[in-house]
């Protein structure tokens, strides 16, 4: 089952279109990460930007598995 992203009607929305490829959510994106990240400079990075990230954009419901709280 194909959905195509509400935010830019462009292309299939999964994680990493909505996380890193989206152009609807760049400003969102640079708010938290500074500049345009990488996948991995996402999940390389404090969790809580994604779950922040996720309720700007407004898609917290995305079933998503972040990435623990970094070690102390
Ligand atoms: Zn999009």
């Amino acid at each position: 089952m194909n959905s195509t992203c509400r935010a830019c009607g462009e292309e299939e929305e999964d994680v990493e279109h909505l996380l890193v490829g989206c152009p609807a959510h760049v400003a969102a994106r640079a708010g938290f990460w500074g500049h345009c990240p990488t996948l991995e400079e996402v999940f390389s990075g404090p969790a809580e930007h994604v779950i922040n990230f996720l309720r700007r954009v407004g898609r917290v419901q995305v079933a998503t598995d972040p990435p623990p709280p970094a070690a102390p």
